[in-house]
């Protein structure tokens, strides 16, 4: 008898093959495929009278079926392989307490199985350990400043182990905290030496079970490392067969620039690359996505391995503290609170965003205060949701301000892309999904929990920009062959039994950026290793997740 069984829906099996009719069974956490049991009851749609996906529920509506202790009723459904967010920053998320529950439940109640986090350049691991009591204190992931910071993969996977969630985890090796585990905050080249004390740590950390290297070279510390060290950990990722994932060092006026960056790092080291969150943000950039992604289009027909992931969002969300230049940031966290305290390195600071630096993206030249909001100061409630220049005076002084009450720690959501490009780069065929959701109290950005229903919703159904096949490729099969999750982002016999039912014809984002954590409608079931997660849209407390490695 099997664990489960979804009858009547409609199959998209990840591959991008057309929807056809299957029953999806599962046992002991493997996908069991059997032919269709007939027409269901409601035919192919939801009849008057079906269940609506709000009130549907293990068994709801289905007769008693010999073949299953538990049956959902899939009529005028669609069963797909659970969804794989290849852009996260959920590294710490379920390790927290309660207060954290909601956010951290955000990604599975949106259909995501396997979360990938480590992005960026910052993971929890791995560091000497004589670094890392000043990595916990820098963090950039860090809730509050109380994010643990792991030696090693086993550290980190050890402390997952013992922390219950209800989806996957895996995770990158990120080279900023590689490089702060080594080298530290300083604003200087590795030493030979250094270089080869972060190779050696990242090759442990892939043999062990990391899932590739990203980089944020936007961010301190990564953006003190140039082109040649990364190149030379790019190669040793390239020895494990992992990609190189990476925030370009710029996603602005010279995005294109950077993108020739990552090519010839891709090139140099023979790892296979994958840029994160593509976008061409600020008004400079704007309508850029037809050259970038023709250019990744003619590396790929030039026999390299690129591919890219987008969020369906026009806004982005980072930290406030990047839209400082990169030398406020040298000597990490306790270093930018001492410079904002001086009035002169604060005039510094004013003038470094009206002029620019050389190398460096600039947000806020590139935009203005007056479009980066608040969006997550445990100590000031009452200014998330309000924008930088809403808060009165001069905005770099408000900046710093709120910066220094806060220990360095605000998450800002920056209003900085264009519809159309957001559109090209979803459309494009190399292009997967990644939320880039940011586990933060207050108001984190919506893409945490709207992401994956906004693209099936929103762009697939309503906008037409894709079929529904193809979105769910872009979610399943396409992100687990990327990242070498054997076994998942399909749905075939024996595969991982990662399973997501969902009304096709209601599925959609509910989350805003005024109230960010709505969940989706139309998200009837999440099934992780066989188990429901989520039934009738909401979460069953079951918590069959856990660390996942290629
Ligand atoms: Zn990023």
């Amino acid at each position: 008898m099997l664990d489960l069984l979804i009858t009547g829906a409609r199959l998209a099996d990840g591959t991008g093959a057309p929807l056809h009719r299957a029953d999806v069974g599962a046992l002991d956490g493997r996908v069991v495929l059997l032919p269709p049991s007939g027409p269901s009851p409601h035919g192919y749609g939801p009849a008057p009278g079906s269940p609506s996906p709000q009130g549907y529920a293990p068994g709801a509506g289905s007769q008693p079926d010999p073949r299953a202790r538990v049956v959902l009723d899939g009529a005028g459904m669609v069963v797909a392989p659970g969804f794989i967010d290849v852009h996260t920053h959920s590294d710490a998320a379920s390790l927290f307490g309660p207060e954290f529950a909601e956010l951290a439940a955000a990604p599975v109640r949106m259909g995501v199985t396997t979360e990938i986090c480590g992005n960026c350049g910052s993971s929890l691991f791995p560091a000497l350990p004589e670094r890392l009591e000043e990595l916990s204190r820098s963090s950039r992931t860090s809730f509050g400043g109380r994010v643990p910071i792991f030696r090693d993969f086993a550290g980190f996977a050890e402390a997952h182990a013992g922390a219950p969630r209800a989806n996957h985890l895996a995770s990158l090796v990120g080279h900023g905290t590689l490089r702060a585990g080594v080298v530290g905050y300083e604003d200087r080249a590795a030493s030979p030496y250094e270089l080869d004390v972060m190779c050696g740590l990242l090759g442990d950390a892939l043999a062990a079970g990391a899932a590739g290297l990203s980089t944020g070279l936007i961010y301190t510390p990564g953006t003190y490392g140039g082109t040649d060290e990364v190149v030379a950990l790019a190669s040793v990722a390239a020895r494990y067969g992992r990609p190189y994932v990476t925030h370009l060092r710029d996603e602005m006026a010279r995005v294109e620039e950077a993108l020739e960056e990552a090519a010839e790092i891709a090139r140099r080291s023979g790892a296979a690359l994958h840029v994160s969150h593509h976008k061409t943000a600020g008004r400079h950039a704007w309508g850029r996505t037809e050259r970038t992604l023709a250019r990744l289009a003619e590396l790929r027909a030039g026999g390299m391995d690129v591919t890219c992931d987008v969020y369906p969002y026009t806004a982005g969300s980072t930290s406030l503290s990047a839209m400082l230049p990169p030398w406020a940031n040298d000597g990490g966290t306790p270093a930018l609170l001492e410079r904002l305290r001086d009035p002169a390195q604060r005039d510094r600071m004013r003038h470094a965003i009206a002029e620019g630096v050389p190398g460096w993206e600039n947000t806020v030249g590139n935009g203005g205060w007056d479009l980066i909001s608040v969006a997550s100061a445990v100590g000031h409630r009452e200014l998330e949701g309000r924008t930088i220049a809403s808060l009165g005076g001069d905005p770099v002084d408000a900046a710093a301000e709120l910066l220094l009450a806060e220990g360095g720690q605000v998450t800002i959501i920056s209003h900085s892309m264009r519809e159309d490009d957001v559109r090209r780069v979803l459309a494009a065929e190399f292009t997967m999904i990644g939320s880039d959701g940011v586990p933060k109290p207050g108001r984190p950005h919506p893409r945490i929990a709207g992401t994956f229903p906004r693209v099936l919703g929103h762009y697939a159904r309503e906008e037409g920009l894709l079929s529904l096949e193809a979105a769910v490729h872009k979610m399943t099969g396409m992100a687990a062959g990327r990242f070498g999750l054997a076994g998942r982002g399909v749905v075939r016999d024996g595969a991982h039994a990662d399973l997501v039912v969902f009304d096709p014809a209601a599925i959609a984002d509910a989350a805003t950026y005024a109230d960010p954590l709505l969940p989706p409608r139309g998200m009837a079931a999440v099934v992780v290793a066989g188990e429901p997660t989520v039934a009738g849209g909401e979460p069953t407390g079951a918590t069959p997740g856990g660390i996942v490695t290629p």
